[in-house]
């Protein structure tokens, strides 16, 4: 079996987002079926910049099922490693944009949270350079296991672990546990990627400097605080700083996490050495490939659909 630059492990789900600009759930007209999940927008994203990436996780053996499954395939994504589930149904999740721009989001939990173990193999494990992972899948058993299985699996295998939390706190019954799980995560990953509240939520910390030193761990290679338009804090074993963000015209921020995430991950491959050998020029270099992945994601409605190619960020980078 081919290796796989990336193996995105957790949620794949339908979210059906609202059709009326700036109503909240209750007042939408009616909902636009998309694929979602972050793990499935970063297998997406290394696709969609001529990387080899899987995708393990659970649907429903239903036609929300088979048609995520037929997105992903469209992608280029390896599917092979996913379960279908024939006692749960496809996860959903209703989401909104309200006038001020916040989501609002209303979940419907089904199979993604069904995935044990078992279902994944050490030889799909054995496959992946990097195996990547969000704390959505560690909010309900028997995901959970499943998640910290394949993460201590893949390590012993020598994969490197990139980890966001991606935070979702209505999926958690008890927000002390997902940062119990968070914190975990962050113990065992070699890339771990945060936006700035899950930062702030994690280190206690308002600053995000103080932050970053606070969340950084003996066995992280790189912590990328993602600011938004401003573009990414970082800390590296060879340095920290601020990689400034790329000025485009964002008209929907959706994905633009996993976008970064996407590119990072496939800069870092590309640039043919492990992260504590990088000189700080290369690993800013890549996080600025990062940047602009997760800025002209912004420029288009949607996740997968607004993944960019290599040629578009070029463009931009050169702009
Ligand atoms: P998340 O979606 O996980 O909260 P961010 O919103 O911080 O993450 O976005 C991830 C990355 O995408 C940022 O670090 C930045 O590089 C890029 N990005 C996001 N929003 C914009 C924007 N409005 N303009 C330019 N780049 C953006």
């Amino acid at each position: 079996m081919e290796p796989l630059d990336v193996l995105c492990l957790g949620e794949l789900l339908i979210d059906f987002v609202s059709d009326t600009p700036g109503a909240d759930l209750g007042g939408s007209r009616g909902f636009i079926k998309a694929p979602g999940g972050a793990p499935a927008n970063v297998a997406a994203g290394v696709a969609r910049l001529g990387g080899h990436s899987g995708f393990v996780g659970c649907v429903g053996d239903d036609p929300f099922g088979r048609f995520l499954r037929g997105v992903l395939d469209g992608e280029g994504v390896d599917t092979s490693p996913m379960t279908f589930s024939s006692t749960s149904n496809t996860s959903l999740a209703f989401v909104s944009r309200r006038l001020d721009g916040e989501r609002e989001f209303s979940f419907y939990r089904g199979a993604d949270s069904a995935l044990r173990p078992e279902d994944i193999d050490d030889a799909t494990l054995r496959r992946a350079r990097v195996l990547h992972c969000c704390s959505v899948s560690m909010s309900r058993q028997p995901a959970r296991d499943a998640t910290f299985s394949a993460i201590e699996r893949a390590t012993s295998f020598g994969a490197m672990v990139s980890f966001d939390p991606n935070l979702r706190p209505p999926l958690w019954d008890d927000l002390a546990d997902a940062k119990n799980c968070c914190l975990h995560g962050l113990e065992l990953a070699h890339l771990v990627k945060v936006s700035e509240e899950e930062a702030r939520w994690l280190s206690g910390y308002e600053d995000l400097a103080l932050a970053a030193e606070a969340l950084w761990r003996p066995q992280l290679r790189m912590l990328a605080i993602t600011l938004g338009d401003a573009g990414v804090r970082y800390r590296y074993t060879g340095g920290a700083g601020v990689v400034p963000g790329l000025p485009v015209k964002a008209v929907d921020t959706t994905g633009a996490g996993d976008a970064f995430v996407a590119g990072l991950l496939s800069a870092l491959r590309d640039a043919g050495a492990p992260v504590e050998q990088l000189e700080p020029g290369q690993a800013e270099a890549a996080l600025r490939f990062a940047n602009a992945c997760g800025a002209l994601t912004t420029t288009r409605p949607g996740a997968i659909p607004a993944l960019p190619t290599r040629a578009e960020i070029a463009a931009l980078l050169s702009a």
